[in-house]
This record gives C-alpha cells, structure tokens and sequence, in this order.
C-alpha cells in the first residue's frame, strides 16, 4: 500500500506532467501566433507598402519624365539652339509657358554651345566645370541614358523634396547640344509617410546611397544622420546599402523591441525607401493570452490535483479498512481490532483467564507536528508501534486505535503483570531518542490499564480503559493510571500506580 511520500511522489508527477503538457502548449501556441504576425508584417505588410510607395513616386516622376521628353524633342526649343540662340525672350517665353501649364517650380535648357543657362524669366547664369552645383550638368552631358533624375532637398524646408528631371538634347544629326527639362516638389510624399505612420504605424524614410537620411515624416524629424552611426539599424545597415531593387526585409533591434524592416533601393531617386513597423503592439495581445492561459492551466492543475488527492486519500481509507491493517504503522487497525476484540473477551470468558487492555496517547503531539512537521510526527508514530511490539509478547495484540493513540490487549494478563509491562513501555518511550531537531525536546506518553471483569461489555471495559488515560493525563501526563477493579470500585477507592519521575 501507498505510504505518505510514495502519494506525495504521485502528486509530484502529476503535477510535473500537467504543468509541463499547459506550458508547452500555451507558449507553442503563442510562438506560432507570434511567428505568423511577424511572418505576415514581413512578408506582406512592409513589402506591399514599400510597393506603394514605390508606385506613388514612379506615378510623381512620370508627369515631368514626359515633360521634359516632349520639352527635349521640341523642334522650336531645337531649332533655336541650331539658330544660334538668338532671342532670349523667346525661349523665356517658352519655358515659362512649361512651367504655368505644368505647375512645376522650375523649367530650364542648357546649351552645350554657349553654357548660358536659361530658365522662365530668361537667362540665368552660364554653367562652369568647376562649379560644383553645376556638376549636374556635366554628368548629363557624358551619361549613356536619355534622362536622369536628380533629387535635391530644400535645405530651408525640410519637408520639400524637389526632383529634378534632366533631359539630354539633340539636334537632327544626333550631335548633344544642350539639356532640359523641369523641377517640381513631391510634396504630396511627407503627407503619405505621416499616414502610413498614423494609420498602420509604420515609419517610412529615404536615405541616399551612403545611408543618410533624406526625407522622413513627422514622427522621425529629429532623426538626423547616417543610418550606419544610428543606433540599432546600424548593425544592418550593410544589408540595407546593398543596392538591390527588389525589397530586402531585415530585422533588429531598439531599445529592447524588435524592429521589422523592408528596404529596396530606387534608381529614380538613388536613394533607398526603408519601411520599418514595431510589433510589440501586435504582441502585447498574445502576451495577455499567453499569461492568461498559464494562470487557467495552474487553476486546472490545482483542481485536478485536489481531486486526485480526495481520490487516493479515499481510497487508501477504503483499502486500509479492507485490510484491517493502518497504513503508516503496519499495526492493526481500529476495525479490525473491534473484532478480535469481541474475540478475546469471548475467550477469556471461557477460559477463565485475565485480560488486560491498555490504552495510551502521546502527550502533546500535536507540538511535534507543528515544530518538526507531518513526516516527523509519522516517523515517530512508527517508532512508537516497533516499541509497543517489542514491549509485548507475540500473541498480545496492538492496534492503532485513533490518530496518536494505540490500544493493547494482554492476552493471559493479570493486573500486576500488565501495570509492569505499561509502566515498561511509559519509560521506554520516555527515555527513546527519537532524533528529533532541536534534541532536548522529551517525548513521552500516558497510558491508561484496565483489567476485564466478567460479564461487563467490551464497551464498558474500553471506557474504564480510555478514563483511566484520560486520568494519567489529568495527573500531568508521562505516567501510568489503572482503572479500578470491580470490588475496588464497589469500596469507591482507586488503584492508581505511583506517578513516573
Ligand atoms: P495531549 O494528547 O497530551 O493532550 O496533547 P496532544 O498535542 O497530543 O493533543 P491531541 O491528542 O488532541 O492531538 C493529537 C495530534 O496528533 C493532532 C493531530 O494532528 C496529530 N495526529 C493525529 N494523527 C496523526 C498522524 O497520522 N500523523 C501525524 N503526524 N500526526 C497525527
Ligand atoms: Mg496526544
Ligand atoms: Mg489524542
């Protein structure tokens, strides 16, 4: 049968085994969840915004493409090249018109022949090699494509981007005799990257091809610098120079939050478009299941438990009753006794012979428990059954009549014989190590003898028994009290032993 740790031990493992099964799947759930949010922000979410963005600013740059295309292959804007640039004001006039008709904030022609720059309100300067700001124009001059774009931002405001379309020009023979074409602002871009940020809280920002920040919204505008000197992005900032086209997502991480981010590089602007989105918010919801889950699974655990230990715990009373025997001290118990009880009084009935019983209790018990805990005290219940056994012959009988009180039946007993043998057993206890913590502390028990007298019932001899311990205690415990003989009782005195030392 189970002993106490041996059901303890049951409970252990099945406690181990729930709590192990609730927490795996509570937190391989949450994993999944967590891995199909970023999974999708990854692959869909940045991308697709990246995307329209990307389209956004093809659909910007197109109009003025077209523009200076047509401005480029105009006969009269050639024509008066070829003529030698005769009347200023014709070409004023000219781009002018452009740039009224077109809404952009700048229309421009560069002649190869002359350098003169002209724009809407005539000429405006003549461009020199060694003029960095007119770098530009030497670049468009040498370079293999039709058209570039150049980006340029208004340093006074940071939120215009002005893009520059540069168109090279031919005349009829092919020979390049100039460049033109129009400057206008994107400035419908800040307001879409303050939406994105607002509506799916994702930032949006460009740098050019060394990393450094161009345009941004508003959440970011004191973001200023090189990606590669930022802290957290600058550990990927490799990864996002890498001139690919196609979106490239990465991920890393700022001030303890991981960052998703999407980044492509686009070739109209020579500058990369970067969309990055915190999850932490689409997190926190999993998080508040995740603990919820836990704290029903505890409950569960806790529940099943208590009813697995009402279980056992029945169980164990039911078996024990079955077997008559007491579980933790392999004595009789108080079923079993009940009948070899009945038993021996029959017999001594018949034959004549005295039978003795004593009923004893451990004083003060109950401090074991409290000071040295439930095991201890069952250890020394234990004990207490091996002493009991060894203090009596093999055929007496001793039973564990209730929780720290065990009942002995002296078979073939006379008084005297039995008063030595439970004053015996009083010191044995008394002076037993019990190897409790603490050393000093003095186990002992009361022990109360009553001798059968004919014809009284078994009841009647077990009460002068259990008031004869009730008066071994009374007299202040750790000694033995006799119950009075039939003739002793009729002459009202009491046989009482002398009290232990
Ligand atoms: P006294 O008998 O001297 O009056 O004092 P006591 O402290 O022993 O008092 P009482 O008999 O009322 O307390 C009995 C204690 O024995 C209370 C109970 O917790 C404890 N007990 C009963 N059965 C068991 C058991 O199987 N194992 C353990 N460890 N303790 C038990
Ligand atoms: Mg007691
Ligand atoms: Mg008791």
């Amino acid at each position: 049968m189970r002993t106490l740790p041996e059901k303890y031990r049951l409970l252990t493992w099945i406690s181990l085994l729930l709590v192990a099964g609730f927490l795996t799947t509570s937190i391989a759930s949450y994993i999944v969840s967590r891995d199909t949010i970023r999974q999708r922000v990854v692959e869909q979410a940045l991308p697709l915004t990246s995307d329209n963005i990307y389209s956004e600013i093809q659909k910007d740059i197109l109009r003025p493409v077209f523009i200076s295309s047509l401005m480029a292959s105009d006969t009269f804007l050639r024509d008066w090249m070829i003529n030698g640039e005769k009347d200023t004001d014709q070409i004023a006039r000219y781009l002018k018109q452009v740039k009224e008709k077109y809404n952009t904030i700048s229309s421009f022609l560069v002649s190869e022949g002359t350098r003169r720059y002209y724009y809407a309100d005539g000429l405006l300067k003549t461009v020199a090699e060694k003029e960095p700001r007119d770098a530009w124009y030497y670049r468009v001059r040498d370079m293999k494509t039709d058209y570039e774009t150049n980006v340029d931002i208004d340093m006074a405001n940071r939120d215009a981007m002005t893009i520059f379309i540069n168109h090279r020009v031919f005349d009829y023979e092919g020979n390049f005799i100039g460049a033109t074409g129009v400057g206008l602002t994107l400035d419908t871009m800040t307001d879409i990257l303050d939406s994105y940020q607002t509506r799916f809280h994702r930032t949006i920002f460009f740098v050019d091809r060394d990393g450094i920040i161009k345009m941004t919204g508003k959440s970011m505008k004191d973001v200023h610098g090189s990606i590669t000197r930022l802290p957290g992005i600058s550990a990927i900032s490799k990864q996002i120079l890498n001139k690919s086209i196609t979106p490239t997502q990465l991920e890393y991480t700022r001030n303890d939050t991981t960052i998703l981010l999407s980044s492509r590089f686009i070739p109209e602007l020579d500058w990369y478009l970067l969309v990055e989105q915190d999850i932490t918010d689409d997190v926190v919801p999993l998080q508040r299941i995740l603990y919820i889950n836990i704290a029903i699974s505890a409950l569960v655990t806790l529940l099943i438990l208590s009813i697995v230990l009402f279980i056992v715990n029945r169980s164990q009373q039911l078996m024990e009753t079955i077997a008559g025997t007491d579980t933790l001290t392999g004595l009789l118990n108080r079923q079993a006794f009940e009948m070899i009880f009945q038993q021996a009084i029959l017999d001594s009935e018949r034959r004549g012979s005295p039978l003795c019983a004593v009923l004893f209790d451990i004083d003060y018990f109950k401090l074991v428990n409290d000071n040295h805990g439930h095991l201890a005290g069952d250890r020394i219940l234990q004990e207490i059954a091996t002493i009991t056994k060894g203090a009596v012959r093999d055929n007496d009988i001793v039973a564990r009549w209730g929780g720290e009180e065990f009942l002995v039946l002296l078979k073939d007993c006379p008084l005297q014989q039995a008063i030595a043998i439970a004053e015996k057993m009083r010191q044995t206890i008394a002076n037993h190590d019990f190897a409790l913590r603490g050393g000093d502390i003095l186990l002992t028990a009361s022990l109360g003898i009553a001798e059968y007298a004919r014809e009284e019932t078994p009841a009647d001899f077990f009460t002068r028994a259990d008031k004869a311990l009730y008066q071994a205690k009374a007299k202040g415990r750790n000694r033995i009290a006799v119950s009075p003989t039939a003739t002793a009782r009729n002459e009202s005195t009491e046989d009482e032993a002398p009290a232990a030392d």
